[in-house]
C-alpha cells in the first residue's frame, strides 16, 4: 500500500495515506479556473481542495466504521480524490469466504460511504437555506472556488454519485462485486468487476477529452484504483490457494542436537540457509539459527546445538495454505516452520523464502491470466 502514496496521519487507529493523485489535484483546479477566468484565485482553490478532501475522508470513515462493526480489521486507508482504498490487516484475514453473509456485509460497506455523502449534502444545502436568502443552488458551475458553501453541497453530491457508478472499486462496483460473488469464487468476482471497471474508465477518458477535463481526471483514477485492488486480490488469493508443499524448501541442511556449536557454524557457512531444523533420528527436536549459533558462541564458547536451540517451535502439514503459515511466522515472530508428514520432517519454510516465492507466483500467475485473456 505504499506506492504511489504519502503518509499523513492516524485515524482511529488507522494509519492515513494520501494518493499521489490528491496532490494533482489542486493543479488541475488552477489550471481550470485558470482557463475559465484568465485568473486563478489560491486561497479558494485550495479551500476547494480541502472541501474534497474532507468529503472523501468522511465518506471512508463511514466505511471504516461500518467494516471494523463487522469484524474487519482496517489496517490503512488511500485517499484518492474521488474515493478510497481501505486496506485490511492481512495477517489477521481469514481465507476469502463466500456466502449470503459475507456479500450482505459487503453491500453493506459498500453503501455507507455514498449514503454519508447524501446525508452531509442534505445537511449542508439545509443550513444554506435557512441561512443565506436567495441561494442558486443549481447556478452553474456547480463547484466552483468562487461559491464554497456550494461547493460542499455539490461535492458531496458528485462523491456519491460517482462512488455509486458500477466502476470497482467503486462503491457500486463493489456491490457488483458482492453481486457475483453469490456464484462465482470472490478472485473470480474481482476480476469480472476489475474488467468492466477498466471499461467504463476507458470511456470516461475518452469522453473527457471531448467534453470536460474532468471525466478523463476520473478515468485515470478508477483505472489505477482498479489496479490497486486486482494487485491485492492476486496477492490474497496467492495466500489462499498455495499450498505449503508447492514452495517449501526440500532440499535444506538439518544439524544434529549433538553437534557442537562450532560444527554448526561450519555447516551455516556453507549454506544459504539462516535458520536449521534440529533433528535426532527422524524426530524434530528444535530449531536454530546461524544468528543464534553466533550469538552462543561469542557469549558462552563452544558447546552443544541442544543446550542453545529453541525447543519451542510451530510445524505446519503439506496441505497448510501460505496464508496460515504466514500468519504463524508473523503472529509468533518466527523466522522457520519445519513441515512434517507423519512426524517425518519433510520441508522448510521460512520468511525470506515465503517472500520470494509469493513474489515469484503472483507474477507467474498474472502472467498465466494475461495470456488466457488475449
Ligand atoms: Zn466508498
Amino acid at each position: 500500500m505504499r506506492s504511489f502514496s504519502i503518509h499523513v496521519g492516524r485515524l482511529f487507529g488507522v494509519e492515513v495515506r494520501l494518493h499521489l493523485t490528491f496532490l494533482i489535484l489542486p493543479l488541475f483546479v488552477f489550471w481550470t479556473e485558470y482557463n475559465a477566468n484568465h485568473t486563478a484565485n489560491g486561497p479558494r482553490d485550495l479551500a476547494l481542495v480541502g472541501i474534497v478532501l474532507a468529503c472523501v475522508a468522511a465518506h471512508e470513515i463511514a466505511h471504516m466504521l461500518v467494516a471494523r462493526r463487522a469484524g474487519l480489521i482496517p489496517k490503512g486507508v488511500i485517499l484518492l480524490p474521488l474515493s478510497g482504498v481501505t486496506v485490511f490487516d492481512e495477517s489477521h484475514a481469514e481465507p476469502q469466504q463466500s456466502g449470503a453473509a459475507v456479500w450482505q456485509r459487503d453491500v453493506r460497506i459498500a453503501l455507507t460511504g455514498p449514503l454519508v455523502n447524501l446525508a452531509f449534502a442534505a445537511l449542508a444545502a439545509g443550513v444554506m437555506f435557512a441561512t443565506v436568502p436567495g441561494v442558486k443552488l443549481w447556478e452553474w458551475p456547480w463547484l466552483q472556488p468562487s461559491n464554497l458553501p456550494r461547493s460542499l453541497v455539490w461535492a458531496n453530491l458528485y462523491l456519491a454519485g460517482l462512488n455509486l457508478l458500477p466502476a470497482y472499486p467503486l462503491d457500486g462496483g463493489r456491490v457488483l462485486r458482492a453481486y457475483f460473488a453469490r456464484s462465482i469464487d470472490p478472485a473470480a468476482a474481482t476480476r469480472r468487476a476489475v474488467s468492466i471497471s477498466h471499461a467504463i474508465a476507458m470511456i470516461l477518458m475518452v469522453a473527457g477529452l471531448f467534453s470536460n477535463a474532468w471525466l478523463t481526471m476520473v478515468g485515470v483514477i478508477i483505472f489505477s484504483a482498479a489496479q490497486l485492488e486486482e494487485r491485492a486480490v492476486i496477492f490474497q488469493s496467492v495466500l489462499d490457494n498455495v499450498r505449503l508443499e508447492e514452495v517449501m524448501l526440500t532440499d535444506f541442511a538439518t544439524l544434529s542436537p549433538a553437534d557442537t556449536l562450532e560444527d554448526a557454524l561450519e555447516k551455516a557457512v556453507h549454506s544459504l540457509q539462516d535458520d536449521f531444523p534440529v533433528v535426532r533420528g527422524s524426530d524434530m527436536v528444535g530449531v536454530i539459527s546461524r544468528q543464534g549459533i553466533l550469538e552462543a558462541l561469542r557469549v558462552e564458547g563452544n558447546g552443544y546445538v541442544q543446550a542453545v536451540m529453541n525447543k519451542i517451535f510451530e510445524v505446519s502439514a503439506r496441505q497448510e495454505s501460505l496464508a496460515s503459515a504466514f500468519r504463524k511466522l508473523t503472529s509468533r515472530n518466527l523466522s522457520i516452520i519445519p513441515v512434517v508428514e507423519d512426524q517425518r520432517l519433510v520441508g522448510i519454510v521460512t520468511l525470506q523464502n515465503l517472500m520470494h516465492s509469493m513474489a515469484l507466483l503472483a507474477e507467474s500467475r498474472k502472467l498465466r491470466r494475461d495470456e488466457s485473456n488475449s
